[in-house]
């Protein structure tokens, strides 16, 4: 009877301690699909629905909101994607950060900020990837969700062994079904993800869009690195943008968009729109194979023992120090190159010039930070 009692005993205290994990992680769960505010400047105009590109995209986890900024002057169109993959903090950081700072004088500015909504609903946890990381912005401190690279499985599953892409039909691994930087130029009826970026491509034609941007980060090893990566027809602009920002000291490579890997952004906008194309990519350890421990605030210094050791080794693609790479430098890299092509493009072709302001330069996020903008 003893013995029953304490199996007993066991059994209810496992089920509660079960529970309350349940309840624990439930909640944790629950909190990567709030979306958190952003704080708009004054001078946005209104809001577009990703979903009004395809209908397919109506009440899914992927329609996302573009915010867009008109000038009182006729001009250009702009298009500034963030988010295509929601651990690269430095791309949809920088899409907020123009979202709640920019004024538009010339031309409309349009801003995907979530391009793969469902990607930010979860995250990687077997690389040990926190949900959240904060920035401490004017009124206090704003956390920020730290996604996953594809779309969400709960939106998107089972995912086929092989993936092949529409419509060239290239072979890749299975998981790259729900990269949205693999999908493009994307499907009406076809997966969540290809519906996004059929979403895209079909608001990119539909608005005319003159200079579309797609913001990145990868690892300090990786080979395109604090780059500008263009396709064809946006070549000689980001040649031009980028002996300029060498002016400012600042240093990017030149990439091509390769002409036969598919899926990808710069490859297929340039390939089934009119726009230029421009992929802008910084180097973040978080998202490196070297580095140490995946703590909230590796997101926000950059600075991992790791990766200091793999500089010394000469493996890295990037200038690595004690300074590491914190946020706020990607940041400013992206702002200064978007900054710079914008001003190229408007001087190249008057009639579509686009004119803002209200933007940090790349030394006031350094030496400001970036919580003065949010
Ligand atoms: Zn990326």
């Amino acid at each position: 009877m003893n013995q029953y009692k304490t199996h007993l005993m066991v059994g209810i205290i496992s089920i509660a301690a079960a529970v309350i994990l349940i309840i624990v992680a439930g909640k944790q769960f629950r909190q990567m699909h709030h979306d958190e505010p952003l704080f708009p400047s004054q001078f946005l105009t209104r809001t577009i629905p990703l979903s009004e590109f395809n209908k397919n995209l109506q009440d899914t986890p992927g329609d996302a909101t573009i915010y867009c900024f008109e000038g009182n002057e006729p001009g250009g169109n702009v298009l500034i994607v963030g988010g295509t993959h929601p651990n690269e903090a430095a791309g949809f950081i920088t899409a907020y950060l123009i979202i709640e700072n920019l004024r538009v004088q010339q031309g409309t500015v349009y801003v995907l900020p979530r391009a793969n909504h469902s990607a930010f609903t979860h995250n990687d946890p077997q690389e040990g990837h926190p949900q959240f990381f904060t920035i401490v912005g004017k009124t206090g401190e704003r956390r920020f969700r730290y996604g996953s690279r594809n779309t969400n499985q709960v939106d998107q599953w089972p995912d086929p062994e092989i993936y092949l892409h529409f419509p060239s039909n290239q072979k890749l691994a299975g998981n790259e079904t729900r990269n949205l930087n693999r999908a493009y130029p994307g499907k009406i009826n076809g997966t969540l993800t290809e519906r996004v970026a059929y979403a895209i491509v079909n608001f990119i034609n539909t608005e005319h869009i003159d200079l579309a941007f797609d913001l990145h980060e990868a690892a300090p090893e990786y080979p395109v690195v604090n780059a500008i990566v263009s396709a064809g027809r946006s070549q000689e602009l980001a040649s031009e943008a980028n002996i300029e920002l060498q002016f400012e000291d600042l240093y990017y490579s030149i990439e091509p968009s390769p002409y036969n890997f598919h899926g990808l952004s710069h490859r297929e906008w340039a390939d089934f729109t009119g726009t230029y194309p421009i992929l802008l990519e910084t180097a973040n350890p978080m998202q490196g194979r070297l580095r140490g421990k995946s703590a909230a605030s590796l997101i926000m210094t950059g600075l991992d023992p790791m990766y200091l050791k793999a500089a010394k080794l000469g493996v890295l693609k990037v200038p690595y120090d004690n300074a590491g790479i914190p946020l706020n430098l990607r940041v400013g890299r992206h702002v200064a190159a978007i900054a710079k092509i914008v001003d190229v493009f408007s001087r190249n072709y008057p009639e579509h010039a686009i004119i803002v302001s209200g933007l940090p330069t790349h030394d006031d996020l350094i030496t400001l930070g970036l919580g003065r903008y949010f």
